[in-house]
């Protein structure tokens, strides 16, 4: 166990925390990472089972890649980042999806984003749902494309916010994923693991943060937990943060899963390439097939068809894909697919979802949530940024903008 007194406790040890871990120990400020699980990454999580694949089972995507820190990190690791051309930036393939009924969705699919991007600069916010042309064909499929993109429904995303996000259109992936380069970045750093936090009481002189495994006093915490976490649990600050519970209730986690499958004479489909479970509703997967000419096809769900699934148990998400491929490619297909990895984020207890997005109105709370309480509490994590939120990117620099705030404020102090 380590020394339970110590100068700043970062609780958590996802990309946000680790980020922030990395930069106080640069400025020679002692540390500590809380970490409830018995690994460091949070939801940036690869496993290499019995495939021998790397599996990103949390992030994979280096979104914004140009500019996102974590490639120059990736890159002083030593690992090998692939640029090639992610599949929803190629045309899907034509199983069940004709290419002019794709030009057609491509052309709906822009005219809404336009519509989306034109009524954020209005006032008051509005859902997405609000800018579907009632009637139109597509409309089940742009639901299906919002829950990838956010894991939630358009009648629940703010317009505002999702116009926030910036993104550059670069995206790239690491060969030995992504979730172990970020693991790997806080090697060096003091952690405790298995030791989920309790409570933060910050009545005292200094901070007592009550864990699983005893309490460990600290000047000052950075709080990096999903936000569905702050929102969820009425104790965890002593006394309570309202203000911090009512931000984080405007920035619900969506749910997107992913499932990994084996996929028998993989050479018939051309890397990287994707198909669509179905064209006409919201309730369906896509199909990454090949990811990085693997003889693998990664399979996402998102929104409330991955809740309802989870609910029904793990092998309710094979059943549906089996149904949909088999519809897709003929029932022979089912004798070439076998699961081999997922992972259930919304019953994850330390996660609770996968990303976050912002209700309708409610663009403002990841302001509200980023910022520091007293300058004893700070707060990082992929939902206290207003543009590169839901990204392991934006759990980066939320992280690092946490600890240059502590810094400050340390710096200031000794003045
Ligand atoms: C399926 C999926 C696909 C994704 N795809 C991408 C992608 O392609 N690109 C991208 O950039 N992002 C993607 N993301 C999102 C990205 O993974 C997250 O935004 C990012 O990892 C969040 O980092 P964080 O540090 O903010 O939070 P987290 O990683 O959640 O870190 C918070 C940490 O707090 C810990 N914790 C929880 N409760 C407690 C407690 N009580 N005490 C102590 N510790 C606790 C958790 O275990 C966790 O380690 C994806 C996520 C999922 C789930």
């Amino acid at each position: 166990m380590p020394n339970s007194d110590t100068g700043v406790v970062i609780i958590g040890g996802g990309a946000a925390g680790i980020a922030a871990g990395r930069q106080l120990a640069k400025a020679a400020i002692p540390c500590l990472v809380i970490e409830a699980r018995s690994r460091l990454g949070g939801r940036a999580w690869t496993e290499t089972g019995a495939s021998g694949f790397a599996l990103d089972l949390g992030c994979g995507w280096l979104h914004s890649a140009d500019r996102n820190p974590w490639v120059p990190i990736v890159e002083a690791q030593g690992r090998i980042i692939d640029k090639s051309l992610p599949p929803w930036k190629k045309p899907a393939m034509k199983a069940g999806f004709s290419a002019d009924l794709q030009a057609d969705f491509a052309r709906a699919q822009s005219d809404f984003f336009e519509r989306m991007e034109t009524a954020a600069q209005s006032r008051p916010d509005v859902a997405a749902s609000a800018l579907l042309e009632p009637g139109n064909r597509w409309n089940g499929l742009l639901a299906a494309v919002g829950s990838y993109i956010s894991g939630a429904e358009l009648e629940y995303l703010s317009v505002q916010d999702f116009d926030n996000y910036a993104d550059t259109g670069v995206n790239w992936r690491v060969a030995d994923g992504y979730g172990t380069a970020i693991a790997d970045h806080g090697r060096d750093l003091k952690v405790a693991l298995d030791c989920p936090v309790l409570q933060i009481d910050h009545r005292g002189r200094r901070l007592k943060i009550e864990t699983a495994k005893g309490s460990f006093t600290a000047d000052q915490a950075i709080v990096t937990l999903p936000s569905a976490l702050i929102a969820d649990k009425e104790f965890l600050f002593a006394p309570a943060l309202p203000d911090k519970a009512e931000a984080a209730r405007g920035l619900p986690l969506g749910l997107a899963d992913k499932m990994f499958l084996t996929l028998d004479d993989a050479e018939e489909f051309d890397p990287d390439t994707r198909a669509i479970g179905r064209i006409d509703r919201a309730a369906t997967a896509t199909y990454q097939f090949r990811p990085m000419g693997r003889p693998l096809i990664e399979v996402y769900f998102g929104g409330r068809l991955p809740a309802e699934l989870e609910a029904a148990g793990e092998g309710s998400f094979f059943d549906f894909v089996r149904a949909e491929l088999t519809d897709l490619f003929g029932s022979g297909f089912a004798r070439r697919v076998k699961p081999l990895r997922m992972h259930c984020w919304g019953s994850d207890p330390f996660a609770r979802g996968s990303y976050s997005y912002a209700l309708p109105g409610k663009a403002g709370c990841r302001p509200q949530l980023a910022a520091p309480v007293d300058d004893r509490l700070f707060f990082a994590g992929e939902a206290c940024s207003t543009h590169d939120f839901s990204t392991a990117h934006g759990g980066y620099l939320t992280g690092i903008a946490a600890a240059d705030q502590v810094i400050a404020v340390r710096r200031s102090r000794r003045r």
